[in-house]
């Protein structure tokens, strides 16, 4: 009987001074009772979707994806069905110790619905079709967005100056990365130094979510202002429009590659009819091709997943994803930051695929885009049409910022 090497999440509580992400821990899976099998797209019962679940979690640090699949008393062939309809999404990766997870079963006990609860703005449902596969559906809830000033003198580093205001160590090490070509955090400020952060924070039914943007920023030292503004094409520029964040590259890749597979939100599949979208977009490339990153950011995941292989997840500043699957080979590691056209792996043919290649995913504000059609920062200057409503914008935010 096979055995197989399988990631699952090990939850670990965030700490410290880094961005959050989740430790892993291999879990031993059989696979040899998991066989393609297709059937219409019915969902069988949806009578008891809102009855009260069966079994349900606080995610705690510690606890793995068996595990709990375990405690529900659900058997390792349906986690399996449900690490399969995750592929697109991979949402099962990041959950994190204080979210929550739900299984209803019905009366045989076979899995019917499975809820990650990530927060009041998101949610990730599985729902079993009648041949066993599952569906996978993202709920994403807008809520509304409010803006928070932040601001204060310098009392010992920008960090503990920052912290004691009330700003979140994430958005701190946004800021710290944001600004790390115009100031020496460590060097250049001193005792008596201003800041002013402008935040956006996300709430849904009155309660915030931890999704936040920040727009904008601005330290006074003895001797200058530094400032940074977020455009509404979410990338950030100077109070003269240049831009802070360089520009990315289309391909993650040295050489233009040939592409053998379109993102497509809406493909259909072939046989069962039911919409599977392709989230990424296909490079035809030998095993072992050096992948770079498209743009600076910081790993936030690298992991093995039975069905997207080796793969590895990039932040760049609050508002974009990379992801690469089917990896052969990963060149960093978690929490590590890494710089436009620096090499992070090597491509593969790890996972369920059809031959070497590489799945380059980009996501805009979590949702999956076309990277080679979407708009994303690649220049260095805002436009002339774009400077006049930008300049607006930063007129009435330094009003709102008001550093002395
Ligand atoms: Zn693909």
């Amino acid at each position: 009987m096979g055995g197989l090497l399988i990631g699952a999440a090990m939850l670990m509580p965030n700490s410290g001074h880094i961005v959050p992400t989740a430790q892993r821990i291999p879990v031993t899976l059989d696979i040899e009772n998991i066989l393609p099998q297709v059937s219409e797209p019915e969902i069988e019962n949806t009578a008891f979707i809102n009855s009260i679940p069966h079994f349900e979690r606080t995610i705690a640090s510690g606890d793995t994806l068996s595990g709990l699949f375990s405690k529900a008393g659900v058997d390792q062939q349906t986690m399996y069905k449900v690490l399969e309809a995750d592929l697109n999404i991979l949402a099962l990766d990041t959950l994190l110790p204080g979210n929550r997870i739900q299984f209803w079963l019905d009366n045989e006990g076979q899995l019917q619905k499975l809820e990650l609860y990530f927060n009041t703005a998101r949610q990730v449902v599985f729902t079993r079709y009648e041949d066993g596969s599952f569906n996978v559906e993202e709920v994403n809830v807008e809520g509304v967005w409010q803006n928070r000033i932040i601001s204060g003198d310098i009392k010992g580093s920008f960090y503990v100056s920052a912290q004691k205001m009330g700003l979140a160590a994430a958005d701190i090490q946004r800021i710290e990365d944001l600004l790390k070509e115009k100031l020496n955090f460590a060097r250049d400020l001193h005792a008596g130094d201003q800041f002013s952060v402008l935040v956006n924070d996300q709430y849904v039914e009155g309660e915030a979510t931890g999704s936040s943007q920040i727009l904008g920023v601005a330290i006074k030292t003895g001797r200058s202002e530094i400032s940074a503004f977020q455009y509404s094409d979410g990338s950030y520029y100077d109070a003269k429009g240049h831009s802070l964040v360089r520009a990315f590259q289309r391909y993650p890749l040295a050489k233009q590659p040939r592409m053998s597979s379109r993102f497509n939100a809406y493909r259909k599949h072939p046989i069962t009819g039911r919409v599977s979208p392709h989230n990424g977009t296909d490079f035809s490339v030998p095993i072992g091709t050096k992948v770079i990153a498209p743009g600076d950011g910081i790993v936030s995941l690298v992991t093995d997943h039975q069905f997207a292989g080796k793969y590895i997840v990039v932040e760049h500043g609050g508002k974009y994803r990379t992801r690469y699957l089917h990896l052969s080979k990963a060149l960093v590691r978690k929490g590590q930051r890494v710089t436009r056209g620096q090499v992070i792996a090597l491509s593969g043919n790890t996972g369920r695929s059809t031959g070497p290649h590489l799945h380059y995913e980009f996501h805009i504000n979590g949702k999956p885009v076309d990277p080679l059609k979407a708009d994303i920062p690649m220049s260095s200057k805002l436009a002339n049409q774009d400077l006049r409503a930008f300049t607006n914008l930063v007129n009435s935010r330094q009003a709102m910022m008001n550093l002395g």
